[in-house]
């Protein structure tokens, strides 16, 4: 058994590059959100993989035939859910490149190229966000990135656990607003530090620092550690910004690690007119972007940034004999290596040992796009979505729930939240716009984010007419019911 020759493996990536182009060329034919009914797909495949191999022609038919139709299109210029994960063509060409080369950046000799670019495209990333201290390292998600950072406050708190764990340690503490998003939770959960205390919020849904205050203060003195604080610049509800230039100081006073979930928003750094925003987060000892979600680098590719190197490697730093360099010049420590500004060995940076040439693409992107580009990019998607609030401020039956300066809204029509959520039904069942719905103030409220490198002002156009139709629709139904009723109720 051996590999496709080069020849045969050249004829398949030509067709799947056609296939690729064709497939963006015609997005907007299929429906945002696939229809399929779950177990679409399991019923389609056999339960055993085949005994006999079979021809890479035949099988992207059947890609075409039983998983396309059960895609939920996140490519989509109607795609306004969640946050959008706005991949590009250089992203994705990166991509392609980087599977084929499939090369593994554990260590910097393991791939010189994927450890220095990773480097050079963190370090380029942090420049035009004003994060410029310390290290940059790509992780698969955001989630990964924060619990990363958790360990790496435990590690500065309470080095001991390094050797004997938590058992017996003084108790410590993580804070994170009421909104922030639940892979938190899960960090600290998974760094052994316990439910993060949630801090109310203000009206604007950022965090309320005068309670933050409280509740550290009251942990003090109880003999409780101010372990760490998890601040957002965009939450995942609403967009909210925490006030960060605030929370900073609090940390600081503390003594306590300030960890921001940047997942979203940290990217708007880089506009001029937000600056405001993020004036702070440079104090902050780390913070997690994710390119992956509005800087137009496909999944996954979440950067951590953090200024205290060595921190981080303390927390992820074993290294067991095969992996040292045995050349004279490899044979420094870790935190040496962490602490000089030299090529460092990525390995140290988080739980994975082995990592995808996800650099590459980033690069890619960055190039690609330029500054300007980029700037540009993400001030369109804001003006959409500014445009959509404008229609919906126009309206009296509609009204805005909270107002962020980035790219995503959140709002109700007038009704109850059965009725917002039929409303949701009619968009998301037109295929031709998702959005998603949250709870804000325990109210059903709908949400739409603006992220995807396709989508125009007439797409956003779209979804407005969708969703006025849809509340048409319930509007309709409702006077119905009331006519039914009264004529019922007439002897
Ligand atoms: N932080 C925020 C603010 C988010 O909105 C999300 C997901 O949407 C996450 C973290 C988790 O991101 P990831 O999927 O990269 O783990």
């Amino acid at each position: 058994m051996h590999d496709l020759d080069p020849s045969e493996f050249r004829r398949l990536a030509r067709r799947v590059a056609d296939w690729n182009a064709d497939y963006l060329e015609r997005v907007e034919e299929f429906p945002v959100l696939s229809g399929v009914s779950p177990g679409s797909v399991l019923a389609k495949l056999p339960d055993f993989p085949p005994e006999i191999g079979r021809e890479l022609d035949e099988l992207l038919q059947e890609f075409e035939r039983v998983i396309v139709p059960a895609l939920t299109h996140w490519a989509h210029p109607g795609f306004f859910g969640y946050f959008p994960a706005a991949g590009s063509a250089a992203g994705a060409l990166g991509e392609m490149i980087a599977a084929v080369l499939n090369s593994n950046a554990m260590v910097w000799r393991s791939s010189p190229a994927g450890t220095e670019l990773e480097l050079v495209a963190t370090g380029w990333l942090g420049r035009l966000l004003g994060l410029t201290e310390g290290i940059g390292v790509i992780n698969d998600t955001a989630s990964s990135s924060t619990m990363y950072a958790l360990a790496a406050a435990r590690a500065r708190a309470y080095p001991e656990a390094e050797e004997a764990g938590l058992f017996g340690a003084r108790p410590g503490r993580v804070y994170a607003s009421e909104e922030a998003h639940s892979s938190v939770e899960k960090a600290a959960r998974v760094a052994g530090l316990g439910k993060p205390v949630r801090i109310a919020t203000r009206s604007d849904l950022g965090m309320s620092t005068d309670a933050l205050h409280h509740a550290m203060d009251r942990d003090l003195a109880c003999g409780t550690k101010p372990l760490a604080v998890v601040a957002t610049l965009g939450t995942t509800s609403t967009a909210a910004m925490d006030p960060i230039g605030e929370i900073a100081e609090i940390a600081e006073e503390h003594g306590a690690w300030l960890h921001v979930d940047a997942a979203y928003g940290g990217v708007a750094a880089m506009l001029p007119e937000l600056h405001s925003y993020f004036r702070g987060w440079e104090r902050a000892d780390s913070v997690v972007v994710n390119p992956h979600k509005w800087l137009f680098t496909p999944m996954d590719c979440s950067v951590l940034f953090c200024r205290r190197p060595v921190e981080l490697a303390r927390a992820f730093s074993i290294r067991p004999e095969y992996l040292n360099a045995p050349e004279p010049e490899r044979r420094g420590g870790v935190r040496e290596r962490a602490a000089a500004d030299g090529p460092a060995d990525l390995m140290d940076y988080g739980l994975s040992l082995g990592r995808r040439f996800r650099a590459l693409k980033l690069w890619l992107v960055l190039n690609s796009f330029g500054r300007a580009g980029l700037v540009a990019a993400l001030r369109s998607h804001i003006a959409m979505c500014r445009r959509l609030e404008d229609w919906i401020d126009a309206e009296a039956d509609w009204e805005r729930v909270a107002s962020s300066p980035l790219a995503t809204t959140a709002f109700r029509w007038r009704g109850g939240d059965r009725d917002n959520l039929r409303i949701l039904a009619h968009v998301n069942g037109s295929g031709r716009a998702f959005v998603i719905h949250t709870l804000v103030g325990g109210r059903v409220a709908l949400r739409a984010a603006v992220g995807n490198v396709r989508t125009r002002p007439e797409h956003v156009e779209e979804l407005w007419r969708l969703l006025k139709e849809g509340a048409e629709l319930v509007s309709h139904h409702q006077n119905s019911c009331e006519a039914l009723h009264g004529a019922e109720a007439k002897p």
